[in-house]
């Protein structure tokens, strides 16, 4: 028997249930839901104003490809904004190289300026390279140091006013849990907003669970490369994000009230300026919670290898 659209009157079959709302929804209503969804957090955290010159962090998978879909659709009349795209590319054999020609894709298609830079170029390695030194740290943790720093660095560079990346309700709480486990409560509270010397970071998706992340792309007709990169399963956030899907399966809502929980939590933690001194990292300047900071404490390991 075929399910039907729990929204008004429409009588179209359903593609999705929601479990944790109840609702079983159809394309057209999915794809209200999702941008609802996308354009009430916007509102919320004034993530989009006047004249913003935005870089949205595009690797090429579904979930950038989406937001970068999204935002020229949901702004489509804004002509005081501007969007382009950065990629990075991070040296991960066959796997970037797919998704970065998907990233190319995408961006002709919706007419988006798209900006690559690589690992290789900027600091002279891969990170193939670096998870071939066999390093006690999974290769993700390098990635992700480098990475960050790349984007702030380019963003700011192409006169960037914001950056948006594309972390979905998936990926925030497998944060917040991580930190949680770790016992990180300055990384915990970082997560919603850091010094204010980097271009700041916005993520429309925080709100939206990534299987529909996922589903919208899928409707939508985004171009999608379905490749994973070979590193994920080493690290720590894949056990997290193992364990969470579970939760979620048995436990309908599980992400979303772990999301609440973390709003709540917020209010108590202690702000950046309150509780450590600003500093700035002596080899490249950048603001940093150390002397050194992480991307180059990494640049120096390989340097000296
Ligand atoms: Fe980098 Fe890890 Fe993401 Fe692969 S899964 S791109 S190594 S952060
Ligand atoms: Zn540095």
């Amino acid at each position: 028997m075929t399910v039907r659209c729990s929204k008004g009157n429409c009588k179209n079959p359903a593609i999705i249930h929601q479990k944790y709302s109840g609702l079983h929804l159809c394309e057209a209503h999915f794809v209200d839901d999702v941008e609802r969804k996308g354009k009430k957090e916007m509102r919320k955290g004034l993530m989009v104003e006047r004249d913003d010159r935005i870089a949205v962090a595009l690797s090429g998978g579904k979930d950038s490809s989406a937001l970068l879909y999204m935002l020229k659709k949901v702004f489509y009349d804004r002509n005081d904004l501007q969007f382009f795209a950065i990629a990075v590319d991070e040296g991960i054999k066959d796997f970037r190289m797919l998704t970065l020609r998907n990233a190319e894709k995408i961006t002709k298609e919706l007419e988006i300026e798209l900006f690559t830079f690589s690992f290789a170029d900027e600091f002279g390695f891969t990170l193939d390279k670096v998870a071939s030194k066999g390093f006690e740290q999974a290769p993700c943790t390098f990635c992700g140091v480098l990475r960050r720093k790349m984007l702030d660095k380019k963003a700011r560079e192409l006169g960037a006013t914001k950056v948006a990346t594309a972390h979905n309700l998936d990926d925030e709480v497998q944060s917040i849990q991580l930190n949680y486990i770790r016992g990180d409560m300055d990384r915990l509270r970082r997560l919603r907003g850091r010094r204010e010397e980097f271009v700041p970071r916005i993520k429309p998706l925080r709100n939206i669970l990534e299987k529909e992340v996922a589903l919208y792309a899928l409707v939508s007709g985004i171009p999608i490369a379905t490749i994973h990169c070979p590193y994920a399963e080493r690290s720590f956030r894949f056990t997290v994000k193992r364990m969470l899907n579970e939760f979620e399966m048995k436990h309908a809502g599980t992400k979303y009230s772990l999301m609440r929980g973390y709003e709540r939590l917020l209010q108590f933690l202690p702000t950046e300026q309150s509780n450590k001194q600003l500093l700035r990292c002596e080899r490249c300047g950048e603001a940093s919670a150390s002397g050194v900071c992480k991307a180059c404490e990494i640049i120096a390991r390989m340097e000296g290898d």
